[in-house]
């Protein structure tokens, strides 16, 4: 069975709501809608304090070549445009609804109907993605229409649909394969056709069966898409990794999918694609897996943006004093919440409680130079280095040593006997590094 070869890491699974169906969360009687929920340029303002909106509304539109449309998750009235804190611990431009009952744009398709005739070209499909506001629902929340506006003289030959969800508790992507896999085929179609490509193919871990017998009997109807059923590994959800896995073609570093003729797209961003393109509706709702050893009910959730986190805590039957560490996303690289008062942004994948045991760091000793993290390494990095370079503020050092290629997996800080916090010291030098090169570029 195919999988990448340099590096990787097996954590436990713990998949505690793989067999959760996804329900509907209530709407909030106020939502936050950041005006930042994307990769790239905030989003500005269509809207002023007390205008009404429905669901669907555009509320703010991305007018940088990199940022993303946003559109109103509910319906009601602006009641201000503030800055709030987000998942991210810092304070952003925010657009508060006060909420007034559940009416929607008549534009949405709203049926239960499947759409499988796609009508529109590619232009026409990168356009409405644009306009819907899909963004990458992996986490990275790179917005989608970006992705495929190939720059001039790039080829591409493969679509990769990342149904992988290598991430330790996370099911949302799981459930959606369950529970809409026409659509998601639909959207994968979609895809290709966006991208004049003749293959895609549609990656998932070996732990997720059911989810690899149902599409792969689905697709059959689909000549140019083909399932892979993947060796379970993380990080295989990364993209040089997943494209590795399936393809055998590596990203060489500082480079791009593209760069060797592949675009990859995350399963819950390809059926957001199916719902922007055939239901003409845009994302503002999203799945979320709220879980937890803890958790009484470990839950996947359909929730519309700017919900409070909190909310979706309180409903997960969960004694909150025992738990330590609250996680936005998962346990390998997911951010701690600072406060559960946070709204629900499109780049949540999951809220996981983690107790006290669960979540208590244990004491840090030195590095006795086991190499362990190097040979964790997916990307070929000497992570006691670059985190040494970063901890010690060696910024030309660490660049040498190419901390830029770190996709912060958290690999090298799983297997590190020593306990050392590598991924805290290589998140600071990447950013620091970062800067220094744009700066340089300018
Ligand atoms: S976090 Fe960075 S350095 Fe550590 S294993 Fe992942 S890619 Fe390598
Ligand atoms: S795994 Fe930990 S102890 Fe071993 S070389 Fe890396 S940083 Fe040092």
């Amino acid at each position: 069975m195919k999988t990448f070869t340099l590096g990787g890491v097996h954590p436990e699974g713990n998949k505690l709501s793989r067999g959760a169906a996804i329900e509907k969360f209530p709407s909030p009687q106020i939502a936050y809608i950041s005006l930042s929920q994307h990769l790239g340029v905030p989003a500005k303002p269509v809207v002023a304090k007390d205008d009404k909106v429905k669901v669907g509304d555009l509320i703010a539109v991305g007018e940088a070549f990199i940022s993303a449309n946003i559109h109103s998750s509910v319906s009601g009235v602006v009641d201000k445009i503030d800055d709030y804190i987000d998942t991210s611990g810092y304070k952003v431009p925010t657009i508060f609804i006060k909420v007034e009952g559940d009416e929607w744009n008549e534009s949405i398709d709203r049926s239960q109907d499947i759409v499988r005739d796609i009508k529109l070209s590619s232009k026409e499909i990168i356009d409405k993605i644009k306009e819907m506001g899909v963004v990458g629902l992996g986490g990275a929340t790179f917005p989608t229409h970006v992705k495929f506006m190939l720059p001039p003289g790039k080829k591409a030959e493969y679509l990769i649909i990342n149904a992988v969800e290598c991430e330790p508790y996370l099911t949302s992507d799981h459930r959606i394969l369950l529970e809409k896999p026409d659509e998601v085929l639909i959207g994968t179609e979609i895809l290709r056709r966006a991208l004049n490509v003749d293959k895609a193919y549609i990656g998932i871990e070996n732990n997720k069966q059911d989810a690899i017998a149902l599409l792969t009997e689905k697709a059959a109807d689909y000549e140019h898409i083909e399932v892979v059923a993947l060796k379970v590994k993380y990080p295989q959800g990364a993209e040089k990794q997943l494209i590795k896995a399936i393809t055998g073609r590596e990203v060489p570093s500082g480079k791009l999918p593209i760069d060797v003729g592949c675009v990859v797209n995350n399963s819950g961003s390809t059926f957001a694609v199916y719902e922007a393109v055939q239901k003409n509706k845009p994302l503002f709702e999203r799945v979320v897996t709220v879980t937890g050893k803890t958790v009484g009910k470990p839950s996947n959730y359909l929730v519309r943006i700017g919900t409070s986190c909190s909310q979706l805590i309180a409903s997960v039957d969960v004694d909150l004093s025992q738990i330590g560490k609250i996680i936005s996303g998962g346990p390998m690289m997911g951010k701690t919440l600072v406060s559960t008062d946070v709204p629900v942004t499109k780049g949540t994948s999951g809220i996981l409680l983690m107790h006290t045991g669960e979540s208590s760091r244990s004491l840090i000793h030195n590095c006795i130079r086991c190499a362990k993290c190097v040979q964790a390494c997916p990307m070929g990095l000497e992570p006691y280095l670059l985190s040494a370079a970063s901890k010690n503020e060696m910024w030309d050092k660490a660049e040498k040593a190419h901390i830029m290629d770190c996709i912060e997996c958290g690999c090298c800080q799983f297997t590190c006997p020593s306990y050392r916090p590598l991924l805290d010291y290589l998140r600071v030098g990447k950013r620091k590094v970062g800067q220094i090169i744009r700066n340089r570029a300018k």
